[in-house]
């Protein structure tokens, strides 16, 4: 379902949500904007992941004023090392939160903000009402090659016993399809695995133009995912300069942050 957030500002943060996720008041996310925190140009604000070319210091208080605007001071923030990998990970109150090498994670348990970082790729988020479980995870081209959030979904779903029609899935800002050219080669890749690939494809002036989102969603349908439980935010981070950073517009950027957390 597209068209279902809503952009909030709060203590001078911008940051975006997904409405249907708004109606359970124990669940707290957002998706960052870059605006507007302490770090200089390239970053423009609100960069939320450590990176050469900004300060770690920045990043640290940029984390404290987004953390602070969502309410999310005092719980345990969770950040892997992405890798554009298929591997997902359960993290729990017990379990060791440092050096997470994942590009997913999911609990049930309260206290733990799930997040990952992008600039460009897909933000997903997930929740299931009966379990009282979330999910997250950072999702670029390698991620839907290697179906990441097919492999979560289906391994949620037989260890909890949840048809993926009643897990409730939210979609961030990413690159559109206006903005993302691949190679042949990638497409091959692509065409291999997946029969509905030329549909998530546009030819214009001999370039390949790739819709991820599109790619993401026939693959949440093929699992029967439900069209009315899938929420999406369709604003293309390249486009949108004013509010995203981009990795294919500016090369070296900051970060945006989708963070989700179970508060009680
Ligand atoms: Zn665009």
């Amino acid at each position: 379902m597209i068209n279902c957030y809503k952009l909030h500002e709060k203590n001078n943060i911008l940051y975006f949500s997904i409405s249907k996720f708004e109606n359970y008041p124990n669940i707290i996310h957002a998706f960052s904007s870059k605006r507007t925190g302490i770090s200089k140009l390239p970053f423009e604000a609100l960069n939320l992941g450590y990176c050469q070319k900004d300060s770690n210091e920045n990043v640290e208080i940029n984390r404290k004023l987004f953390l602070n605007a969502l309410s999310l001071s005092n719980y345990k923030l969770i950040t892997p090392i992405q890798t554009h990998s298929d591997i997902f990970y359960e993290i729990s109150n017990n379990s060791t939160t440092n050096n997470i090498k994942a590009d997913a994670l999911y609990t049930t348990e309260t206290g733990l903000i799930l997040s990952i970082q992008t600039a460009d790729c897909l933000p997903v988020i997930l929740y299931d009402h009966k379990n009282q479980l979330i999910g997250i995870a950072h999702i670029g081209w390698k991620g839907l090659l290697n179906q990441l959030i097919i492999k979560m979904i289906k391994s949620l779903c037989e260890k909890y016993s949840i048809k993926p029609k009643n897990l409730i899935i939210g979609i961030g800002p990413a690159i559109q399809q206006c903005c993302y050219q691949i190679k042949e080669d990638v497409l091959e890749l692509f065409k291999k695995e997946f029969p509905f690939t030329e549909d998530c494809v546009k030819y214009e002036n001999s370039k390949i133009y790739f819709d991820l989102l599109h790619m993401l969603l026939l693959q949440l349908w093929e699992i029967r995912a439900s069209k009315n439980n899938v929420f999406w935010i369709k604003l293309c981070t390249y486009c949108n300069k004013k509010y995203f950073f981009s990795y294919r517009r500016e090369g070296p950027t900051g970060r945006l942050m989708t963070v989700i957390c179970k508060i009680k």
